[in-house]
């Protein structure tokens, strides 16, 4: 039996008919624009995240951007990114016309601490950009202790929870995608900010908007950048069931747990961050021959994937920026990570039978 990387389809199975519906409704609604649901669906995910506001947008990556601008990241400006990422949480920087720093990550949950974001800062540091990578949170209020406005990137992240809340209301802003493979997904591109802070709320919805308040004068140069309103309405008839699915990947965690996983040879787990319950976007393991256990399983049938094998900072179209800069622990985990398969339907079947397959690869 072959088990894959991702099941989108099963989670939506039982709420194909009430897609369709919502589908349907805009259609004859004629309003694809800033309409009725996206206004609606920007209520109930602010209030999903905890958060008092939320602006939909286009894609998770202008989200960054738009949210960047609206903290008055520009020229001359620094963000500190972490390396060890989806590529888009740096490229969203250079757009404003500030500089990507680089800073590195704790292996074991593969997020950014205060102490890498510290070791990158300067005088020049606006924001700092921390992803809570896989679904795993990262220590935002430990960062903004250090004195920066933290951007929360969450695309990975929708579902997780913290001690103090749900990513999304963790720091001053944050932004989210839709990207139909999430763990909330669309049927093409989508993203959303969140912030409590009114006037960033509002200077986001100028940024989205082309820079205009009233659509007719043009105050600053922006984007045009929104959810549509077919995208929000499918979204609205997900979000009710995004808990659920967050169970569903925080419960095929711990069968890989129940299954042994962590103690075959070699093999370490995902490590949630202090106090997180993290609804794990991709179920991500570290082992040092993870290059060939990555070609032996899928040879095998089972789904997997190092997706960060080269580190953000040595991508090509970062060079003026990434040249000379030396992250260990990010070389360490590009390196060693192996995402296996993971979504809201795992079963302790299938996680077994992913454990058996990794303890045979020697
Ligand atoms: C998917 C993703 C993005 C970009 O989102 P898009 O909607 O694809 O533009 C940004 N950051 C991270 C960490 C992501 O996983």
């Amino acid at each position: 039996m072959s088990v894959p990387l991702f099941d989108t389809s099963s989670a939506l199975a039982p709420l194909r008919e009430e897609l369709r519906a919502a589908i349907a409704k805009v259609l004859d609604s004629e309003r694809y624009i800033l309409g009725p649901e996206v206004e609606a669906f920007e209520r109930e995910f602010a209030a999903y995240c905890g958060a008092k506001q939320a602006v939909g947008v286009a894609n998770g990556t202008e989200a960054i951007t738009i949210a960047l601008r609206a903290l008055g990241v520009g020229p001359g400006d620094e963000v500190v990114v972490p390396s060890f990422t989806f590529y888009a949480s740096a490229e969203a920087i250079p757009p404003t016309g500030a500089t990507p720093v680089f800073c590195d990550i704790d292996p074991a949950t593969y997020c950014v601490t205060a102490e890498t974001v510290k070791a990158a800062l300067t005088p020049r540091t606006k924001a700092v950009i921390a992803v809570h990578l896989f679904g795993n949170v990262a220590p935002v209020a430990e960062i903004e202790a250090l004195g920066v406005p933290v951007l929360e990137d969450a695309a990975q992240a929708a579902g997780s929870q913290s001690a103090t809340g749900r990513p999304g209301a963790l720091g001053k802003v944050a932004t989210f995608s839709f990207f139909p493979s999430k763990n909330l997904g669309c049927f093409g591109d989508g993203g959303m900010i969140t912030t409590s802070d009114a006037e960033l709320a509002e200077r986001v919805r100028v940024l989205r908007f082309h820079g205009s308040h009233d659509k007719v004068s043009y105050e600053q140069v922006g984007y045009n950048s929104r959810l549509d309103e077919l995208q929000a309405a499918v979204l609205r008839v997900q979000l009710p069931h995004l808990d659920a699915w967050a169970q569903g990947r925080r419960a095929a965690g711990e069968h890989y747990i129940g299954a042994g996983l962590g103690e075959v040879d070699g093999v370490a787990l995902p490590t949630p961050s202090a106090a997180a319950a993290p609804a794990w976007h991709l179920y991500v393991i570290a082992r040092t021959d993870a290059g060939h256990l990555e070609a032996a399983l899928n040879a095998a049938g089972i789904g997997c994937r190092g997706y960060y094998r080269t580190p953000v900072h040595r991508q090509q179209a970062m060079r003026a920026w990434g040249e000379g800069v030396e992250l260990p622990a990010t070389e360490e985990a590009a390196a060693r990570h192996l995402a296996i398969p993971m979504s809201p339907v795992l079963s302790a079947a299938q996680a077994q039978e992913v454990t058996a397959a990794i303890a045979a690869v020697t």
